[in-house]
C-alpha cells in the first residue's frame, strides 16, 4: 500500500483560536488516519492498491470507496485552510468567481448556505464543471470527482471538524472557515489545474 498521511503543512495549534489544537488533532491524527487504515486494510493486498487514490475514488463502491474519499477529501481538506487565510482572494480566482457568482460576497453566501444547510454529516465544495465555478455539497464520504467535477475548494461539516470548538453551532465554524481559514493561494492553484 503506497499511501501515506499527508503530513499538515502546520501545526496542530496553528489554526487557534478559530479551530483548536485539540480539534486538529483528533480530527487528523484519529478520524483521518482511522480512515487510511481501514482503506489499507480493505486493499492493501489487492491490485488497486498500486493505483492513484483518485482512481481508487472514482472506481470503488461501499466502504471501501467511503474509506478512499475521506482519505481523499481530509488531505484536501487541510490544505484549505492556512492560519492567517480568509479575506478577499485575489487575481484570476477573485475574477472567476465574480464571472459565476456576481461577487465574492455571493459566492461566500452561496457556499456557507451549502456547508450549513448539508443534512447531517458531508461536505460543501467549491467545483470546476465544464469551465464554470460551481457550490455544491455532498453527503457522507461522497467526492464531485465522481461526478466529473473538480474541487476547488472544500469545508467539512462532519460534526468531529468543529463540535469540541463550536458544540452545534455550525454556521458559526463555516462562518470563520470563511472569514479567516481559507487558504486562497491554495484555491488559485487548483482553478489553476483545473483550467489546464
Ligand atoms: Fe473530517
Amino acid at each position: 500500500m503506497q499511501f501515506k498521511l499527508l503530513p499538515l503543512d502546520y501545526s496542530y495549534d496553528a489554526l487557534a483560536p478559530h479551530i483548536g489544537a485539540s480539534t486538529v488533532e483528533i480530527h487528523y491524527s484519529k478520524h483521518h488516519k482511522g480512515y487510511l487504515d481501514k482503506l489499507e486494510k480493505a486493499i492493501g493486498d489487492t491490485k488497486l492498491a498500486d493505483e492513484d487514490l483518485e482512481d481508487i475514488v472514482c472506481k470503488t463502491e461501499g466502504s471501501t470507496f467511503n474509506n478512499a474519499a475521506q482519505v481523499w477529501n481530509h488531505d484536501f481538506y487541510w490544505k484549505c485552510m492556512t492560519p492567517k487565510g480568509g479575506g478577499d482572494p485575489k487575481g484570476e480566482v477573485a475574477g472567476a468567481l465574480k464571472r459565476d457568482f456576481g461577487s465574492v460576497d455571493d459566492f461566500r453566501q452561496k457556499f456557507a448556505e451549502a456547508a450549513r444547510s448539508e443534512f447531517g454529516s458531508g461536505w460543501a465544495w467549491l467545483v470546476h464543471d465544464n469551465g464554470k465555478l460551481k457550490v455544491r455539497s455532498t453527503t457522507d464520504a461522497e467526492n464531485p470527482l465522481i461526478y466529473e467535477q473538480t474541487p476547488v475548494l472544500t469545508i467539512d461539516v462532519w460534526e468531529h471538524a468543529y463540535y469540541l470548538d463550536y458544540q452545534n453551532e455550525r454556521a458559526k465554524y463555516v462562518k470563520t472557515f470563511i472569514d479567516h481559514l481559507i487558504n486562497w493561494d491554495f484555491v488559485a492553484s487548483n482553478l489553476a489545474n483545473a483550467r489546464g
